[in-house]
């Protein structure tokens, strides 16, 4: 069966390895995430390598999404790698501290103190650690300890309720922007975006630095911050597509609100023609675990449900004990939660205006697929955006993006319901629509006397000129 719903693998210590990228792979991954918040240049190059080796392996095309570290503050190292916190007890963030102990820890945003105020709620890993500032002492923040435990090496730091005023591209930022796009990285992952301008900055360096290599990624734009909800509608404007990014977004705005944006984000990227991400802790006991919690198994089958694109792992891939196994997982929640999902053309499909002739041939694609139960839609394309506006609706007909090129392979392979096969595409249209059809029957998802649709654009070699549909009986051309 095919899966219509993706799945973004982060890679780390546990998945670096041919064998079990391989395995992984095989089990379903669709997107390799490499976080450069972890890692210098050299890994992440190799990293990329290792990622391109395994999918030849497995003859499949693999997106790798670069995802920048951002303004993320973090604490320090300590003197023995982590420390348990007390309840009740004093700590320090100190700036000018080199290595942490029981008293205080260092800090890498050297502005922090000025961010901050007494009474303000600091929140660490992720939320587990809830610490009130008491005073401001030059470099050094003073708290007190309201939620203990154990706290380890360069953990995240948030304030409750957002508003630091760290920009969203550092530095180091942009230096990994340029390796990143040295290894040609499929999709670039933005973090901590507040508007539209950090989205446009972002992908101006990127594609100049891409420009070397004639590549444009596709941009991320990672909804983690208090400040980027109501600029929701410009930065899905100026982005590719969104990752709703529950871990740091949970700590600004409050847990409980999560679920509801969840659902809100996904609708509106769908709507905007761009797509979904949903990520962290999707699966996080299957770090230790070898089966998910229930609430987990839920928590998948409802993104899925939702509308996104795809579902994706974290540290449950990159330092877990069970890499594998957890793609596996995924990857069966979300054929079964699709069995259920409810299929048909939205309502707003048939109020929606359009002047562009490809989106015109697309929609015709799915309202004619619909209809006649076709068996699939073969779309042959060179840039993917037909692919993309047929993947914005539910109507349970897998889409086959067809293309001789390898980034545009890559690149749909996020797109939900969105299948590819490589091909070659000649400037004869008989035996190019006759290649597209066998490959169909070659791969076991049409067979005889079925029906198909298939899209193209005419003259045959020109870039995004989808025009043309055309119903097909297979084996009757
Ligand atoms: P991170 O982003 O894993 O880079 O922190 C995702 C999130 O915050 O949920
Ligand atoms: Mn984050």
């Amino acid at each position: 069966m095919l899966r219509s719903t993706k799945i973004v693998a982060t890679i780390g210590p546990a998945s670096t390895d041919l064998d079990v990228l391989t395995r992984m792979i095989q089990a379903g991954v669709n997107v390799v995430r490499l976080n450069f918040s972890h890692g210098g240049a050299q890994d992440h190059i190799d990293r990329a390598n290792l990622v391109r080796q395994a999918a030849q392996a497995c003859g499949r095309e693999v997106a790798i999404m670069a995802d920048l570290q951002g303004p993320k503050i973090r604490i320090g190292k300590f003197e023995n790698g982590k420390i348990e916190l007390e309840s009740g007890a004093q700590f320090i963030l100190d700036a000018d501290c080199p290595l942490g102990n029981q008293e205080r820890v260092g800090l890498d945003y050297k502005a922090l103190p000025r961010d901050l105020q007494p009474s303000d709620f600091l929140l660490l890993d992720d939320g587990l650690i809830v610490l009130m500032v008491t005073k401001i002492v030059g470099s050094q923040i003073h708290t007190v300890v309201k939620v203990g435990g154990e706290l380890s090496n360069n953990k995240g730091i948030n304030r409750q309720g957002g508003g630091l005023s760290a920009p969203a591209l550092t530095a180091k930022d942009m230096e990994d922007i340029k390796v990143a796009m040295s290894f040609q990285a499929d999709y670039l992952a933005v973090s901590f975006p507040k508007s539209a301008a950090d989205m446009i900055m972002a992908r101006q360096l990127a594609n100049l630095a891409g420009e070397h290599y004639e590549h444009k990624p596709m941009m991320i734009a990672k909804i983690e911050r208090a400040e980027a909800i109501p600029a929701l509608r410009e930065i899905l404007d100026a982005s590719d597509g969104i990752m709703v990014a529950r871990g740091d977004l949970a700590v600004e705005v409050g847990n409980a609100a999560v679920p509801a944006l969840q659902k809100r984000m996904i609708k509106m990227a769908r709507g905007a023609n761009k797509i979904a991400i949903t990520a962290t802790q999707m699966m996080e006991s299957m770090r230790v675990n070898v089966i998910p919690t229930r609430a987990e198994v839920s928590d998948v089958a409802n993104a899925v449900l939702d509308g996104t694109d795809a579902v994706m792992t974290s540290a449950e891939t990159a330092t877990g004990r069970y890499p594998v196994e957890t793609v596996e997982t995924m990857a069966a929640i979300c054929l079964e939660a699709e069995k259920f999902e409810n299929y048909k053309l939205d309502p707003n499909f048939f109020n929606t205006n359009f002047t562009r002739v490809d989106q015109s041939i697309a929609y015709g694609a799915l309202f004619t697929a619909f209809h006649l139960k076709v068996k699939a839609i073969a779309t042959l394309t060179e840039s993917g955006s037909t692919a993309l506006w047929m993947s914005r609706h539910n109507i349970n007909v897998p889409i086959f993006a067809m293309t001789p090129s390898v980034a545009t392979q890559r690149k749909v392979s996020l797109y939900r319901h969105v299948q590819t096969l490589k091909l070659g595409l000649s400037m004869d249209r008989e035996s190019t629509l006759k290649n597209a059809e066998e490959l169909l029957l070659a791969n076991g998802i049409v067979q005889k006397g079925d029906l198909i649709i298939v899209t193209w654009g005419e003259p045959m070699h020109h870039v995004g000129g989808t025009n043309a549909l055309k119903i097909v009986k297979v084996g009757e051309y």
